[in-house]
């Protein structure tokens, strides 16, 4: 599977907001966007009034570039969505949220999704005891999520698990209590835009 790998910084200049793609940088000083805010590029300085389809489609790059996906592979999990029963922008977050490379870092094991993407990749975490290289892989209510090694994946100082997960300190590990609700969701875009982008 292809992902992006030019400048991070770059996408949150032209989403105009923080994505908090690069871990601990983000927080700090060096954040590329605190210290300069208008898109990239040569016209980044006259930012257009959207339409509503340019609203639309700049939440749907904000969420695909949060989770560090490309089009087919986002398109796919909103398509999947929509053949589902239940409300589909809930639908749409709870598989981005389930996604194996998402947990790691939901749980704290990493800074940022593409670190918790390497590690996945490189075999650092188990599924249920097994491990698993698939950052795409999708987890269930009840699966327990550990590292192989926690000396080498510790949890970063100062995060909240969420209300769905709970951690096991004696075992190491995360468990996948209930699947995430509505009100379990990030806010950092608007899930409803998206829907309506490829409900078109
Ligand atoms: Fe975005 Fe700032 Fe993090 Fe760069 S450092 S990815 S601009 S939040």
């Amino acid at each position: 599977m292809s992902r992006y790998t030019d400048a991070k910084c770059r996408l949150c200049r032209r989403e105009g907001a923080k994505l908090y793609l690069k871990g601990i940088r983000c927080e700090g000083e060096k954040c590329a966007f605190t210290r300069r805010q208008q898109a990239p590029g040569q016209h980044g300085t006259s930012r257009r009034r959207l339409s509503n389809f340019g609203v639309q489609l700049r939440e749907k790059q904000k969420a695909k570039r949060i989770y560090g996906l490309l089009e087919k592979q986002f398109r796919s999990y909103v398509t999947k969505a929509m053949k589902t029963k239940g409300v589909t922008g809930e639908e749409v977050m709870r598989q981005l949220e389930l996604r194996l490379d998402n947990m790691v870092y939901r749980s704290g094991f990493a800074m940022s999704r593409a670190q918790a993407r390497q590690y996945v990749r490189r075999g650092f975490f188990t599924i249920n005891t097994k491990i698993c290289d698939i950052p795409s892989a999708r987890l269930r209510a009840g699966d327990i999520l550990k590292p192989v090694d926690f000396e080498k994946t510790s949890p970063r100082e100062g995060f909240t698990l969420p209300d769905w997960l709970s951690a096991n300190l004696a075992e190491k590990s995360i468990k996948v209590e209930r699947l995430p609700l509505s009100e379990d969701m990030p806010a950092d875009f608007n899930v409803q835009m998206i829907v309506e982008f490829y409900s078109r």
